[in-house]
């Protein structure tokens, strides 16, 4: 018998009881030491032959196999469906029309320096542009609409030319039937609300980090004065437009205790009724030397967020965006395991670009975003040339390649960390594509126990309130 290496167990909070879950089979059940102990010994004669039907249920769950090469078909298809799926998803393109903002926050990842230069993309950029999307559609052979992300410095600077800039990328999309999502500081979002509500827009990303006096003192303009007052203000006209608006809140040591404060103002504004999503994403260091995408660092940060989430049920509504908690999230909604990860993110997935209002592409939006790595893996304007061979191989990095992810039992849960850290000590950008790796720094037992102890029992209350169930209770005496 061969016990699966994806076999991850957790203390279940009570008396003698574990849970055990399988991201490859998706199965998930709460075992006795009794039972966890034969798992582990699996191989012993004596207890095959007196407890067989509890050997039969391991072999189903996909916790034992009667052979390695049992795991390797399982893996096999895996990775067969994922590049499916992953074929199937939808391109994902970051558009930068400019780097300049309005803001100075305190934890920015971009430098300050270029949020002072006064870029804006051109009208005959965007048109290359959405040329090139078009390129890339064909190429990639997808046949669902691109989703298109406005991002910056700031999108929706209140200048004319960007005014007009924002219009023609929001209409060309448009009469292309294109998704758009826009992540803005929203401190102009309310002059900005009527343009965005005649176009077809998924959402807006606007960013509080706390009541006014914590937000006031990271998210300031040049002169130090903050933007609490005028980007409530903008929420509250973008809402009266009928226009979604998702919160992203970044969460440190510096603002976690005042998350139930922020949450009561939520509350207070009526805003949930009008559409309103929130995110927390744990997020310590902001900097390029850190990925970025959303995850934290620290696991103290991560304990404090769930604690406080714990300890005021006013905060429920308020989603954390970090994979592995999304992880957890995903079997409380839908009451089973996701999707096997076999790799990290779009960019290494083969399903995103970047494009800049400088006519350059990017493989990976942070690479531009932070204007650290270096040279850019190629050019959309005035002509679409591109260094395919990098993308390949970005594309081909995935855990069942990457050697030291092949061992790893949370492989499945990480799909092998991210690729723009990993080739950041790379001069010429190639890096080593087939080896090198960055574990994410959250990707451990003990950041997941932490995330087992707030989401299990939500998880079984979801099971029982509607009688499906993705956690057995199994001892040995099956
Ligand atoms: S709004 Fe965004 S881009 Fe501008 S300074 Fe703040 S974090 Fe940086
Ligand atoms: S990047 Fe690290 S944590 Fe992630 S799968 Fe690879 S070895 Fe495991
Ligand atoms: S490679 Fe890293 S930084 Fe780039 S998109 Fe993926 S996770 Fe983010």
């Amino acid at each position: 018998m061969y016990a699966s290496k994806y076999n991850l167990v957790f203390d279940a909070g009570h008396k003698d009881q574990y849970l055990i879950l399988n991201p490859l089979s998706g199965a998930m059940d709460l075992f006795d030491s009794r039972a966890l102990h034969l798992l582990s010994n699996a191989n012993e004669g004596n207890a095959q032959r007196a407890l067989p039907d509890f050997f039969t249920y391991c072999n189903e769950r996909g916790y034992l196999y009667d052979a390695p090469s049992g795991e390797e078909i399982r893996l096999k298809e895996i990775y067969e469906r994922s590049s499916e799926l992953h074929d199937s998803e939808p391109l994902r393109v970051e558009i930068y029309p400019t780097f300049l903002c309005n803001l100075r926050c305190t934890y920015c990842f971009q430098s300050h320096r270029m949020h002072g230069r006064a870029t804006l993309i051109r009208p005959e950029v965007i048109d290359s542009m959405f040329h090139a999307i078009s390129v890339y559609q064909d190429r990639l052979g997808k046949s669902q609409p691109p989703i298109l992300t406005l991002f910056g410095g700031e999108p929706l600077l209140n200048r004319s030319k960007q005014r007009e800039a924002i219009g023609r990328v929001l209409g060309l999309a448009r009469d292309r039937g294109y998704r758009i999502r826009i992540i803005t500081n929203g401190v102009h979002l309310g002059a900005y609300a009527g343009l965005l509500a005649k176009y077809p827009i998924d959402f807006i990303q606007v960013t509080l980090d706390g009541p006014r006096e914590v937000h006031d003192r990271r998210r300031i303009f040049a002169s130090g004065s903050g933007s609490f007052d005028r980007i409530v203000d903008s929420i509250d006209r973008a809402v009266e437009k009928s226009l979604r608006i998702v919160i992203r809140v970044n969460i440190d040591g510096d603002n976690i205790s005042l998350l139930p404060q922020l949450a009561q103002f939520i509350l207070r504004k009526g805003w949930l009724d009008k559409g309103v999503a929130v995110g927390v994403s744990p997020v310590d260091e902001f900097v390029p030397e850190t990925e970025w995408c959303a995850e934290p660092t620290k696991i103290d940060t991560l304990k404090k967020l769930l604690n406080v989430k714990r300890d005021h049920k006013e905060t429920e509504f308020m989603s954390i965006s970090c994979r592995l908690a999304q992880f957890f999230e995903y079997i409380v909604d839908n009451g089973r395991l996701p999707f096997p990860m076999i790799k990290y993110c779009p960019a290494t997935m083969g399903n995103q670009i970047s494009l800049d209002y400088g006519g350059n592409f990017f493989v990976c939006c942070c690479m531009n975003a932070c204007e650290a790595d270096g040279s850019p893996q190629g050019r959309f304007h005035p002509a679409v040339e591109v260094n395919e061979d990098l993308l390949v191989r970005w594309k081909n990095r995935h855990v069942f390649q990457l050697s030291p992810c092949r061992e790893c039992p949370l492989a499945l849960l990480c799909g092998g960390g991210c690729t723009r850290l990993a080739l950041s000590g790379c001069e010429c950008g190639c890096g080593d594509l087939q080896d090198a790796v960055a574990c994410p720094p959250m990707m451990n037992m003990q950041a997941l126990q932490s995330l087992v102890d707030y989401y299990l029992p939500r998880i079984l209350e979801a099971q029982a309130n509607e009688s499906r169930s993705p956690v057995k209770k199994r001892s040995s005496n099956l």
